[in-house]
């Protein structure tokens, strides 16, 4: 997903034209800032998507390239541009997006299947809900049925079904997609809610709590909060997805989850110390600097 962000002193009314003060682009989208989290994180990483034939498009390969991320299995579409967010950004900070996902939506099943070999010879598969169910559910089952770890982060806040349940080793939400796949009432416990969505799954379940850290539920092996670090906070835009990517690392490492989780815990501490999505990721050396 590509981000043309304009910053304005509000939002236009119908059919009005407003001058706006600021504009920026950013490389970003929830499978490509974790993929980036992860590299940085110290893993070996490689993304499975698809980019359309456009500049935007180039941008994406030239990051990817420049941070040692695999590219193989992007595929480029000449029918469907690459995804974009506008995203207006008004003076007091309040966002409004409009989201058209475009080439994201065209992956299909056999895209998934001509990255068999190489989902199959990973160790963990990391997914999102940004892509088209049965490309997800396709990729979950293959990596399970050759043992590799599925990591799934269901965001943006969706449903899963039961077959993508199924084949889920690790589940990722933050506390509003929680809520969202328990079908949660807002004043129930997120501890309460956290049990209820555990209950008689195989799943290790890990709720991010924003600046409180993460919740970790283990089959078998108990509740731990494991707390979040105290941060001078810039913009949190990415916190979860610099979250996922070097919690994906480090299990791929071997990390016990909640190790993998106090990692993954500073990792994102360090992320809303500064601007951006992807860009803002840090390299494992940073984390171990802020995590002592
Ligand atoms: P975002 O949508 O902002 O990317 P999210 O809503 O998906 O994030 P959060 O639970 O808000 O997910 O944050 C993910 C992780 O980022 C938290 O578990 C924590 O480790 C870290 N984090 C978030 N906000 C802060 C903060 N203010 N201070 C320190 N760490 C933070």
């Amino acid at each position: 997903m590509y981000d043309l962000v304009a910053t304005a002193p509000r939002r236009p009314g119908p059919g009005e034209t407003l001058i706006g003060s600021q504009f920026a682009t950013f490389v970003g989208g929830k499978g490509f800032n974790q993929a980036v989290a992860a590299a940085r994180a110290g893993a070996t990483t490689a993304v499975i998507g698809r980019l359309g034939e456009d500049l935007f498009a180039a941008e994406f390969r030239e990051f990817l390239g420049a941070e040692g991320i695999g590219a193989t299995d992007v595929s480029s579409d000449p029918e469907h541009g690459t995804g974009v967010g506008l995203p207006v950004l008004d003076e007091t900070g309040q966002n409004s997006i409009i989201v058209i996902p475009r080439a994201n939506l065209a992956v299909t099943v056999a895209d998934v299947e001509a990255a068999r070999a190489r989902i199959e010879s990973a160790t963990v598969l990391l997914l999102q809900l940004e892509l088209p169910m049965d490309a997800t559910v396709r990729a979950a089952r293959i990596a399970r049925a050759a043992g590799v770890r599925v990591v799934l982060n269901p965001a943006p806040a969706a449903t899963v079904p039961a077959d993508l349940a199924d084949a889920v080793d690790v589940l990722v939400p933050n506390e509003p997609e929680l809520r969202q796949l328990t079908g949660a009432r807002a004043d129930e416990l997120v501890l309460d809610v956290a049990r209820r969505a555990a209950a008689g799954r195989s799943y290790a379940l890990i709720v991010t709590l924003g600046p409180d850290g993460a919740l970790v539920l283990e089959p078998g092996r108990g509740e731990v909060h494991v707390p979040g670090l105290r941060v001078d906070v810039l913009d949190t835009i990415g916190a979860g997805d610099a979250f996922c990517g070097s919690l994906g690392a480090r299990l791929a490492a071997g990390d016990p989850i909640t190790e993998a989780v106090a990692f993954a815990n500073a990792a994102a501490a360090v992320s809303v110390t500064r601007r951006g999505g992807a860009a803002s990721a840090p390299r494992r050396a940073e984390v171990l600097d802020l995590a002592g």
